[in-house]
């Protein structure tokens, strides 16, 4: 019998509830912020278990953020036993390709166990290939590899396409890492979506084996998916094409990493019978807060439009206060946020403080420990960043595949064991020319004359204590505990580090430590599984199991899909929000024009969503003052202040040197025929 979607919770309106029954070809919800496109995606998931008869194992539901999987699986949870969810993968794009490669791994020239190298360590194999220490020029290079990879063209395509002679280099550079990360069984996080994508396209069988595995795919925050995970959408689903995207192209804030809106109207083109379903009802915010963010959404040109509406109410008016200078901006959120607070007997969480760059971060985080306001980060690296946590999931790492050179590296000579530079770069010089990496080579050099056998002994040492690791059958807390006894870390970090500095490293240690254990243990993983795991979730996002009763800090993109009570966005100001381009990466004449209006444009949809994340209160905060690179710089309230339009004063702005629609596409144009 057909099914009739009769246990479809009434809470969807009618068309969500189209969008949750629409099961005859792909189909594309477009809406604004908080119209509720996750909760179709959680609803429908719920639908193909329970009443299309869908197994767990053939539905897949692509999130962007492991927090954002993390919350998806626990909604779905909710709706669904979990006997009809078994198998069911809620994941991102680069855990799926993760597991995708370990499958896989063959077919792309890699053996199963291979490793996974975070930006850092990818950083660093770019500066050793450039040969440079201008920050700029090496950040530059390294985006620019990205950007291909996410755009599919491999060294030899780049080459062929590089036209000015940094971008030649970029190319050479982009051989040799390729080749690099060849010789370590490395991937870097965009070969978790590139390879894949290269696979499925060039191979029919593995291809029609994952067909058959993934028969209904869901994807949230469509917008913001490159050209590579949009292959991987279109080879993924076949002919069938059985899916359901939700996005907001108002809300696209990657560009800068390669994500193409275009992959929205793609869509169109590219399968006829694509059902495209718009909502427009938000059910998350008030009425005020949508017409401050609909005022601002609109001054950017837009493929299509919508203005949001809610039942929620009017809504207290948006509140814009200055500050002298960020300190005060920092105090001032502190002391108004715990007013608040208390006036409405609400929780700490109920407060997010949202802002666009993460340094921006560390004083707030002084201003609410002084005023003993609890918080949590995320959006910045702060936690598995840390020189202390790096250093120990380093081990870790080494002992979970033993040709990762990055971690051998690190761990080799963290703490120092008498290991002297010399004797790395010998090291290294021999590993290259035997192939091998840096840990097996160890054991090669022994015998032969390179190294004396006092530089020659540490080196035996560490690298015996890594095997008798990689032996170790162990629970893996035992383990962990005496890892860190061995290496006698604590001690390290205290002769190393002033006592201050040193506690709070040690504190990091043993909390990362408490974290690796749980997980360990609640999943029943092995050493090596962890490490993977590790690997993955760390360097994507933070996996905070609680939720403490705590303000959150975050930065704008990472508030993405998450809504909270009452919101202050601090920093609202020019040069910060819209944020600064920086110089060197301006483009000269037309281009550099059209770069400009694209980065307001980029900047006014982070605007956009920073404003929609609030449900209930609004708050900007902006400084006068603000110190830069040691200098203070006077500033500018942010014109997407006066975009907001709030309470019908202050006229719009003009927009960005007046360029039009229009004229952006022909300017556009002109610029891809060159
Ligand atoms: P964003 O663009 O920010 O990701 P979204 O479109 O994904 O937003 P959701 O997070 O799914 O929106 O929904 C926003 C809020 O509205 C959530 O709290 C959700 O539970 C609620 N909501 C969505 N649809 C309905 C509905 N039909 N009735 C009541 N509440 C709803
Ligand atoms: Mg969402």
């Amino acid at each position: 019998t057909m099914p009739v979607g009769s246990t479809v919770p009434a809470d969807l309106n009618p068309r969500q509830r189209e969008a949750v029954l629409y099961l005859n070809g792909p189909c594309l919800v477009l809406a604004g912020a908080g119209s509720g496109k996750t909760r179709v995606i959680t609803q429908k998931m719920a639908y193909l278990l329970r009443e299309c008869g869908y197994a767990g194992r053939h539905v897949v539901a692509l999130t962007f953020t492991n927090k954002a999987a993390r919350e998806m699986s626990e909604r779905l949870h909710a709706l669904v036993d979990r006997k009809l969810s078994k198998g069911l993968m809620v994941s991102t794009f680069h855990s799926l390709g993760l597991r995708f490669l370990r499958e896989e791994a063959q077919g792309v020239g890699l053996k199963p166990a291979f490793s996974i190298l975070d930006a850092t360590d990818a950083l660093a194999i770019i500066q050793e290939l450039l040969a440079t220490t201008d920050k700029g020029r090496l950040r530059s290079v390294q985006q620019t590899i990205s950007l291909w990879k996410n755009a599919l063209l491999d060294p030899d395509r780049a080459a062929a396409g590089a036209a000015t002679p940094e971008e030649v280099d970029a190319a050479r550079v982009y051989r040799s890492y390729q080749a690099t990360l060849q010789a370590y069984q490395a991937v870097d996080f965009d070969d978790l979506i590139r390879l894949p994508a290269q696979l499925l396209e060039a191979d029919e069988d593995v291809r029609r084996r994952w067909q058959a595995r993934v028969q209904y795919l869901l994807i949230d925050e469509y917008q913001d998916t490159n050209q590579c995970q949009y292959q991987i959408v279109r080879l993924l689903v076949g002919d069938r094409a059985m899916f359901t995207a939700v996005g907001d192209d108002d809300q696209a804030i990657y560009a800068w990493r390669g994500a193409t809106v275009e992959n929205l109207s793609r869509l169109e083109q590219d399968y006829a019978n694509l059902k495209l379903i718009k909502l427009e009802q938000n059910y998350r915010s008030v009425q005020r807060i949508l017409t401050a963010a609909n005022n601002v959404i609109g001054k950017n040109p837009r493929i299509f439009g919508k203005t949001l509406w809610s039942e929620l109410g009017v809504g207290e008016p948006i509140q814009v206060s200055p500050a002298d200078d960020e300190l005060a901006e920092a105090q001032a959120i502190g002391v108004r946020l715990s007013a608040s607070r208390f006036e409405r007997q609400a929780k700490w969480r109920d407060f997010a403080v949202l802002y666009r760059s993460n340094h921006q971060a560390r004083i707030i985080e002084q201003a609410f420990r002084d005023l003993r306001i609890p918080y949590t980060i995320s959006g910045g690296q702060s936690f598995f960043d840390k020189a202390e946590v790096r250093d120990i999931l380093a081990y870790l790492r080494l002992v979970a595949n033993d040709e990762d050179d990055p971690a051998f590296i690190r761990a080799v000579t963290t703490p120092r064991r008498g290991i002297g530079q010399a004797t790395l770069q010998t090291l290294g010089q021999f590993a290259a020319e035997r192939r091998l990496p840096m840990f097996a080579a160890v054991f090669e050099i022994g015998s032969t004359e390179l190294l004396a056998a006092r530089h020659y002994e540490p080196l035996r040492v560490f690298a015996a204590f890594i095997q008798k690791l990689q032996e170790n059958r162990d629970p893996v807390p035992e383990v962990l505990d005496g890892l860190l006894a061995a290496i006698g870390y604590e001690n390290y970090l205290f002769d190393t580090q002033e006592e201050r500095a040193a506690q709070s490293r040690w504190q990091n240690v043993l909390e990362l430590l408490g974290w690796l254990k749980r997980k360990a243990t609640e999943d029943g993983l092995q050493l090596k599984e962890l490490a993977q795991h590790v690997a993955l979730v760390t360097m994507l996002d933070r996996g905070d199991d609680e939720e403490p009763d705590a303000v959150k800090l975050s930065t704008l993109h990472a508030a993405k899909g998450l809504e909270y009570p009452h919101v202050y966005l601090a920093g609202v100001e020019e040069g910060l929000l819209p944020h600064a381009g920086r110089e060197e990466d301006e483009l000269p004449g037309e281009a550099g024009e059209l770069q400009r209006v694209q980065r307001i444009e980029e900047e006014r949809r982070l605007m956009y969503v920073g404003i929609t994340r609030a449900q209930r209160t609004l708050h900007l905060t902006w400084c006068r003052r603000r110190r830069r690179a040691r200098e203070d710089v006077m500033r500018e309230p942010s014109r997407f202040i006066k975009e907001m339009a709030l309470d019908g004063g202050g006229k719009a702005a003009p927009e960005d040197a007046g360029v039009s629609p229009k004229q952006r596409l022909d300017m556009l144009k002109a610029l891809l025929k060159k």
